[in-house]
C-alpha cells in the first residue's frame, strides 16, 4: 500500500504511474474486495476543505491519484513527499492495456451514450485484445442502480470505469463498492470524451510544460471560474508552507 500524505487537510497517495498500476493489477489478480481509485487535483482539494462529506469520501478511497501537477508540487514545497503526476486520463488507458494483456475484463459506466459507444471503439482499435464485459451511458436513474450493479457483476468484469464527473462518481463509488465484484473501481471525470475525441488533450508542448491547465483555460474561458480554485489552491500552500518555517 503506498503512503497516504496529508496535503492541506486532504489525503493523497505518494505514488507514481508505475506504483498505481502494479498495485492495481496485483489487486485485480490477488485482492478481496472492490479497490476504489479516486483521482486528487486542487480543485478537488479545495472543495473538500470547505465539505466534510467530500473529505470523507476521498478518505474512503483505496487509492487517491496525485491526478495533477499541483499536488505534485505542493507535496514537494510542503515537504511532504516526493512522487510523479498520475493523470487519470491516464491511469485509465495504461490500465486497459495491462488488462487487455492478463485477460481481465472492463466495463465501461458513464458518459452520453454517443460518447459511450465512441471511448468503447476507441478503446478496442487502440487494444485490440481488451474484452469490453459490458457498458452503460451515463444518464440513468437512482431507481435503475441496483439492476445495474447486477449486470456489471453478472458481466464479470474484473476493471470498472466509472465517467460520471465528480463528486458524484466518487459518491457512486462509494455506495456501491460492497455490492460490486468487480476488483477495481477507478473514477475517470471525462476521460471517455477524451478517448472518443470530443475533448482534445493539450498539445505535446504544453503537456511537457505542466501547462495543460492553460491550454484549457484559453481554449474555454469560462474555466477561469474552476481556475480560480488553483489560485487559491497556491495561496493555500504558499500560506502553510510559512506557517510550517514558522514553528
Ligand atoms: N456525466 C454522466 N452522467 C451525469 C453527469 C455527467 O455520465 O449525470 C458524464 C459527462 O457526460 C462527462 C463526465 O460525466 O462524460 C463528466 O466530465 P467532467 O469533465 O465534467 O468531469 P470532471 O473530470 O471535471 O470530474
Amino acid at each position: 500500500m503506498p503512503a497516504r500524505i496529508d496535503l492541506l487537510g486532504v489525503p493523497v497517495d505518494c505514488v507514481d504511474m508505475g506504483q498505481a498500476l502494479d498495485f492495481l493489477i496485483d489487486h485485480a489478480a490477488h485482492g478481496t474486495g472492490c479497490a476504489t481509485v479516486f483521482a486528487v487535483n486542487p480543485e478537488k482539494i479545495m472543495r473538500a476543505r470547505r465539505d466534510e462529506t467530500l473529505r470523507a469520501l476521498l478518505s474512503s478511497a483505496t487509492l487517491l491519484i496525485p491526478d495533477g501537477i499541483g499536488a505534485v508540487l505542493a507535496a514537494r514545497i510542503l515537504g511532504l513527499g516526493r512522487f510523479g503526476r498520475v493523470p487519470g486520463s491516464e491511469l485509465m488507458p495504461n490500465l486497459c492495456e495491462r488488462a487487455a494483456a492478463r485477460g481481465f475484463s472492463v466495463f465501461l459506466f458513464g458518459a452520453r451514450p454517443e460518447v459511450n459507444d465512441e471511448a468503447a471503439a476507441a478503446l478496442l482499435r487502440r487494444f485490440p485484445g481488451l474484452e469490453i464485459a459490458g457498458r452503460q451511458h451515463g444518464y440513468i436513474d437512482d431507481a435503475d442502480m441496483p439492476a445495474l450493479v447486477e449486470r456489471i457483476n453478472a458481466s464479470g468484469a474484473a476493471i470498472l470505469f466509472a465517467a460520471l464527473g465528480s463528486p458524484r462518481q466518487e459518491a457512486w463509488m462509494n455506495r456501491h463498492a460492497p455490492a460490486l465484484r468487480v476488483k477495481v473501481a477507478q473514477g475517470v471525470g471525462g476521460t471517455l470524451d477524451v478517448i472518443a475525441g470530443r475533448v482534445n488533450r493539450a498539445p505535446p508542448l504544453f503537456l511537457a510544460l505542466n501547462l495543460e491547465w492553460l491550454y484549457r483555460l484559453l481554449r474555454e474561458p469560462r474555466r477561469i471560474w474552476r481556475q480560480r480554485a488553483l489560485a487559491a489552491f497556491a495561496w493555500a500552500v504558499v500560506r502553510e508552507r510559512v506557517r510550517g518555517k514558522g514553528r
